[in-house]
């Protein structure tokens, strides 16, 4: 079949983002735990200096998030003779919400009655697709230009953030604010069950430290955290932080390990009898070609080219890793810069580029990332 051909054959069959329901909560929101970290004689949380020096950074990257304003495509269509399903364009919140938009993926591909699937793509969302499709018994083929780590999901810093760059809230409509809803409910629920697996999954806790008020984002609101899910954020007072700042404040948060992860999962995927096949799609005729008569695109960024969408566009990310400090287990964000600490390393990371395709690490944002924290440092009480 022709590209013409084929695109004239597609007929959008449903957005499987209308699901129209609201979320269950699982608990009511916590309002304050008793934390080992407060040291009652010190009278403050204890928070172990970071060591920081441009010759600890051992890995630089720049990863392009997959933005669509109006938020990710999450719908079915008949492409020739069969389904496609696209589960792409997740932006900042793609970990966060992996498990979430795959099982709400996999209700759209079980319709089909389909038992033999592709999945293209083996980024988390893929990934994660996949192995959703495997738990109901449907034999899945994962095609894949690359795997990890050369794919974004290998240069996130995954941590729970549903709401990072998801959409434009401006933009987005009732029917995707349903979705994210229950998509965000079922993901935060999928990551409670792999606790203690490794640390695949952990609980870490999380600053922020600034010297001005924070101030709220158009429309946050709209995608705000949802109860149920990570404790609310608690201001401390000046006794109760070390750090030379007016506003600081603090919650638990879920952090994910990437690598780690990742690994895990794919071992999962083939120990259930996953094929990945590494495999290029170049033009819509490619997945025409392909035997399954149910397709999944987790293509991220990559669909862009294939299905021509103007929607979709990067967000880079550049991310500098120090060497790993086991004692430095928290997540802090602050002006211009953030520490997120890992089993693998500890990444500093803070900007995001709208449009720039451009993966190259840059050595001046790394410095200043690091001359930003270094101050940071220095300034707290020891
Ligand atoms: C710096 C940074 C920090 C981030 N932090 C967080 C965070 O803290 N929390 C969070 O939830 N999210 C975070 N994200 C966002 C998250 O990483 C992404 O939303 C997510 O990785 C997207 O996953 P994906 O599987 O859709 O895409 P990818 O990981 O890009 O995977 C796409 C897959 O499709 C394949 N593919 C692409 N094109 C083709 C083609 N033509 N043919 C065949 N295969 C193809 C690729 O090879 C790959 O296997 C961050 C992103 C960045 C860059």
């Amino acid at each position: 079949m022709n590209r013409r051909g084929f695109i004239q054959q597609a007929a959008i069959a449903g957005s499987w983002a209308a699901v129209g329901s609201t979320v269950a909560s699982c608990a009511t929101a916590a309002k304050g735990y008793a934390d080992k970290h407060f040291q009652i004689n010190m009278g403050y949380y204890r928070i172990p200096k970071l060591r920081l020096s441009m010759d600890r950074i051992v890995r630089e990257t720049v990863g392009l998030r997959p933005f669509r304003a109006i938020g990710p495509r999450l719908e079915s269509e008949r492409l020739g003779n069969k389904t496609l399903v696209h589960n792409y364009g997740h932006g900042g919140s793609g970990w966060s919400l992996s498990w979430g938009s795959g099982m709400l993926a996999r209700d759209e591909v079980m319709k089909t009655g389909v038992k033999q699937v592709a999945v293209l793509g083996a980024g988390t969302i893929g990934l994660t697709t996949a192995r959703l499709l495997q738990d109901k018994g449907v034999e899945v083929t994962i095609y894949a230009k690359d795997v990890a780590p050369n794919i974004t999901s290998s240069l996130a810093t995954g941590t729970w953030s549903p709401s990072s760059r998801v959409c434009d809230p401006q933009k987005a409509t009732p029917e995707f604010k349903a979705w994210w809803e229950k998509a965000t409910a079922l993901s935060f629920r999928a990551f409670q069950f792999q606790l203690g697996l490794n640390d695949i999954i952990s609980w870490v806790d999380e600053y922020n430290v600034f010297n001005e008020a924070p101030s709220e984002r158009p429309n946050s609101e709209i995608f705000a955290d949802l109860p149920g899910m990570v404790p609310e954020r608690i201001m401390l007072s000046k006794k109760e932080h070390p750090f030379k700042a007016d506003y600081v404040s603090r919650r638990s948060n879920v952090m994910i390990n990437i690598p780690t992860y990742l690994h895990k999962h794919m071992t999962d995927f083939l120990l259930f009898g996953g094929k990945v096949k590494i495999h290029e799609i170049k033009k819509l005729e490619d997945i025409d070609a392909l035997p399954e008569k149910c397709v999944v695109n987790c293509m991220g960024l990559g669909a862009k080219a294939i299905f021509n969408d103007d929607h979709l566009t990067p967000v880079s990310g550049q991310l500098s890793c120090l060497i790993p400090q086991p004692e430095v287990t928290y997540k802090l964000n602050t002006k211009g810069a953030s520490i997120i600490s890992r089993k693998d390393g500890i990444y500093l990371g803070g900007n995001g580029i709208v449009g720039n395709w451009d993966t190259t690490p840059s050595r001046e944002q790394t410095e200043k990332v690091v001359g930003i924290l270094q101050k940071l440092m220095e300034d707290m009480r020891s």
